[in-house]
């Protein structure tokens, strides 16, 4: 297994990513044009004096508002052919967080995450109280029809037909932020892995696993989820931060260690509290996306 990875500095920014897998040859540069997309819709906000909070929303929402993406419209289909939402955002300034799983018929999920945070009753929600909930906050149901696309239901196809692999679909989109002021956020946004059991949960919305922000770390991971469950990924790079690591490295050892204890591969984006921002992956592909008021990267 290979580890790929980079880093650089902003003073206030948005990275993202579009999902760890494998992106075939010929969808990579759409990948990496929607990576540029979300991350600039992001800088966008954080320019005319918005939060890394608000930064890293509006990026997740334009990412899921992309088809070639595991999130919101084009999502991953369950074994029965439904659309099952996971998302998470979390304020690292106020160490707050709102998530939702397994919600079904809402085109941004990560709204109705951000409407859970702003509620502060509790951090995750899932299901029809989920649903219930956003339309109490005043966000209204979709047709769940209106979700699906073509490539959705033949990858769900492919894996029944047995000529793909039962597993994560790649595509799952994460932005994290660094504000003027220095506040960092974290944002996921997934459908999961293609034929899941209808109910199943991933990594994405659970706080320290696929999602993470404090005062000194934002981090948003992507890859096999129960692995990143399993070994408390986003946590487990929070500690090592914390125990003095540099950033970069960092990423790499924790998938490193998803490998080796958790038998999984994945990626990760992560920005600290100095700016520093780093990507990882231990798959073949992962888009990502940087954007600043100086200036973009991307890559696949
Ligand atoms: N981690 C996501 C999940 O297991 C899938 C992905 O990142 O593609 O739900």
């Amino acid at each position: 297994m290979e580890i790929v990875s980079g880093s650089g500095r902003l003073e206030a920014g948005v990275l993202v990513h579009g999902g760890a897998g494998t992106v075939e040859e010929e969808r990579k540069a759409s990948h990496e044009a929607g990576c540029l997309d979300g991350a600039r819709a992001g800088q966008s906000v954080l320019a005319t004096g918005g939060s890394a909070l608000d930064a890293v929303q509006i990026a997740a929402r334009r990412l899921e508002d992309l088809p070639q993406f595991n999130a919101g419209t084009g999502a991953a289909l369950t074994a029965d052919g439904t659309v099952e939402h996971d998302a998470a955002i979390m304020d690292g300034a106020r160490l707050r967080a709102g998530a939702v799983a397994g919600l079904a018929g809402f085109k941004n999920p990560i709204d109705v995450a951000r409407a859970v945070l702003r509620d502060g009753r509790h951090v995750l929600l899932c299901a029809e109280g989920a649903a219930r909930f956003a339309e109490r906050a005043g966000i209204g149901r979709v047709d769940p029809a209106s979700l699906i696309t073509d490539r959705a239901r033949a990858a769900l196809e492919r894996v029944r037909a047995g000529t793909a692999p039962r597993g994560w679909a790649g595509g799952t989109i994460g932005a994290v932020g660094r504000d003027a002021a220095g506040n960092l956020a974290a944002a996921t946004s997934t459908g999961g892995v293609v034929g899941k059991l209808p109910g199943r949960i991933g990594d994405s919305p659970i706080v320290g696993a696929g999602t993470l922000a404090d005062d000194a770390v934002a981090i948003s991971a992507t890859g096999d989820g129960e692995g990143i469950l399993l070994v408390g990924f986003a946590q487990r790079i929070a500690g090592a931060l914390a125990g003095g690591g540099e950033l970069e490295a960092v990423l790499r050892e924790v998938l490193a260690v998803l490998s080796a204890k958790g038998a999984a591969t994945g990626g990760v984006i992560a920005i600290d509290r100095a700016g520093r921002y780093a990507w990882a992956r231990s798959t073949s592909t992962m888009s990502w996306a940087v954007a600043t008021s100086e200036g973009d990267a991307s890559g696949i």
